[in-house]
């Protein structure tokens, strides 16, 4: 017999897989990354429980949930309901590949106010055509006996049945495991994150194109909307240089050239007035900022070239700080 473990590399996961591999049962690890990016390290744990790790992208589907979710939004830009759904389906598509019969999850029941509680737990089961296929080893006492456990494969008797917020017997689980680390808590989902509420609302509405290729931009940055145009603009060098890696193939970008500056930089479709939009970006943010054409270095696909930027007309709101400002997006 061979399960699949939904591995976020966070704590639950990390012990609900620990307690089945103990029962002997053969156990393959399935990430599935977010489009906006994650900074969980499955492969270590991974590594830790002894178990191969495979990685599989939510992709464009979860864009479209992210759009228009059956069951709602969660308290941010959140559709959990429908996010778990998908999970699971594309756990399934996953189990087929790789023989196994059930999946492993480290949800607690009620630890989650939007798609843990028991009887939304048993709605996800449902709408992903996964009944009696979830094994959820931290809660499953509370929770009606699965197919592993009818099979035998899990003893039901060294399950456990956890309900809550308090992450107490979690950690003392781990110790008992003896971890050669202690995993955090799963990282916080960017949708769950209020500081990200209005850029997340913009992507929503406005990026139709390639959304799943742009949305890693969204965690970078100061983000500006001017109408249907997005600007980042980078905080600090570390952002700079993340999202000259990010920009590549999704947009293009800008680096001042002799002074000092943020990166500036324009995810597709690049307006036709970036050079004006740029411009004034240098000015509003940089420092000591040259008078007269500027110096910089674009960044396109694989290519870096020098180009020079020229003022715009003196009424050109891009060169105020106030008129940036009110369109800053959170
Ligand atoms: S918190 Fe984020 S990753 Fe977790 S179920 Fe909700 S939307 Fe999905």
């Amino acid at each position: 017999m061979k399960g699949l473990l939904l591995l976020s590399g966070g704590l639950d996961s990390s012990l609900a897989g620990r307690i089945v591999l103990d029962m002997g049962v053969d156990l393959v690890a399935l990430h599935l990354e977010s489009p906006f990016g994650c900074d969980n390290n499955p492969e270590r744990m991974a590594q830790e429980l002894g178990i191969p790790l495979i990685r599989k992208p939510k992709g464009d589907r979860f864009i479209d949930v992210l759009r228009e979710p059956e069951f709602g939004y969660g308290s941010v830009a959140n559709p959990c309901i429908d996010c778990r759904i998908l999970m699971f389906q594309l756990g399934q598509e996953v189990m087929d590949e790789v023989g196994a019969t059930f999946l492993v999850t480290g949800e607690v029941a009620g630890q989650r106010p939007m798609s843990q509680k028991k009887e939304t737990l048993f709605l996800i089961d449902r709408e992903a055509g996964m009944e009696g296929k979830i094994l959820r080893p931290l809660s499953a006492r509370l929770l009606p006996e699965t197919f592993p456990e009818q099979e035998g494969w899990v003893d039901r008797n060294r399950l456990f049945g956890w309900a809550g917020r308090s992450r107490k017997p979690q950690l003392e689980l781990a110790k008992q495991f003896g971890f050669s680390f202690t995993p955090s808590p799963a990282g916080g989902c960017l949708l769950t994150d209020s500081n990200f509420k209005e850029r997340l609302g913009d992507f929503i509405r406005i990026d139709q194109e390639r959304p799943s290729e742009v949305a890693p931009l969204i965690r970078f940055g100061r983000h500006f909307r001017f109408g249907e145009t997005w600007v980042i603009v980078g905080r600090d060098a570390q952002d700079n240089q993340t999202l000259e890696g990010l920009i590549r193939g999704r947009g293009m970008g800008f680096h001042p050239e002799g002074f000092t500056g943020p990166g500036v930089f324009f995810p597709e479709p690049c307006p036709p007035d970036m050079e004006t939009i740029a411009f004034g970006a240098f000015h509003v943010f940089g420092k000591r900022v040259p008078e007269g054409p500027l110096p910089l270095r674009a960044i396109m696909g694989d290519s870096d070239y020098p180009v020079t930027f020229h003022d715009p007309q003196p009424e050109s709101p891009y060169r105020n700080s106030v008129y940036w400002n009110a369109h800053w997006r959170h």
